[in-house]
């Protein structure tokens, strides 16, 4: 099995090789990232200006370009056989509700997705990541990873989007399958004055609050449990009848 390894926090982030290591443990693994973190870059590629493909290792690269950016030269450009799973993480961070709208862990998993691939996205869900949370990380991914391979294929245009909460986590770890819940950021917009005098603006940064409703991916990683909730590309709303 050849398995492609994006992220959005940059080629030297430890979810990045986490999320590698267990993989090895079931296939070939490449890695494409971005050469800085790129995290809160939605969907975007990179059309109208060069991209660098920087060697970084052994079958590991980094791109001078966004998450799409980089699951697209992966799959591509890099290799002539095609890869049989893409995997996204680990981020630094949640993607929960209505936010896998602005993430770029999401998006290079909905890239393969794009193109007729298998595609996971991880993120942990805790706002500062010491050395040691991703000890239990790796465990859980693992096991993520043993359920996704006995079960059904995922049909196309699909992607799978894991939460794991910060840890520590019971053996095995509690999956639950979600939908997308709620989540509230308090809008403020910070205006400050830089060295030089003039003013900027600074939007977002404060800790958002989570809806708890049942069968949620916001209700389950405050449950302790690991979310997993599929995605479709297809954003169309097929249940709502508009007259025209
Ligand atoms: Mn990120």
């Amino acid at each position: 099995m050849r398995i492609l390894i994006c992220n959005d926090d940059g080629i030297h982030a430890a979810g990045l090789d986490a999320l590698a290591e267990v993989a090895r443990a079931f296939g070939d693994v490449w890695i494409v990232a971005p050469h800085v973190e790129a995290s809160a870059s939605s969907h975007a590629i990179t059309l109208h200006e060069p991209l660098r493909l920087l060697p970084r290792g052994h079958q590991r690269f980094a791109v001078t370009g966004t998450p799409t950016d980089c699951a697209y030269v992966g799959l591509h450009h890099l290799f002539e056989e095609p890869f049989d799973l893409v995997l996204s993480g680990v981020n630094h961070g949640p993607n929960l509700g209505i936010d896998v709208l602005y993430s770029g862990t999401v998006a290079a998993a909905m890239e393969g997705a794009r193109y007729g691939v298998p595609s996971i996205a991880f993120s942990l869900v805790g706002r500062s990541f010491p050395d040691a949370c991703w000890v239990d990380v790796r465990r859980v991914v693992h096991e993520v990873l043993t359920w996704f391979m006995q079960g059904p294929t995922l049909p196309t245009e699909r992607v799978l989007n894991v939460n794991i909460p910060m840890g520590p986590l019971p053996t095995p770890a509690p999956l639950r399958a979600t939908r997308l819940g709620h989540v509230h950021y308090p809008p403020h917009v910070e205006e400050k004055q830089d060295p030089r005098g003039r003013s900027y603006l600074w939007i977002g940064g404060r800790p958002p609050v989570l809806s708890n409703e049942p069968g949620t991916d916001c209700a389950a990683v405050q449950e302790g449990c690991v979310s997993i909730t599929p995605l479709l590309l297809d954003l169309t709303d097929h249940s709502l009848q508009i007259t025209i």
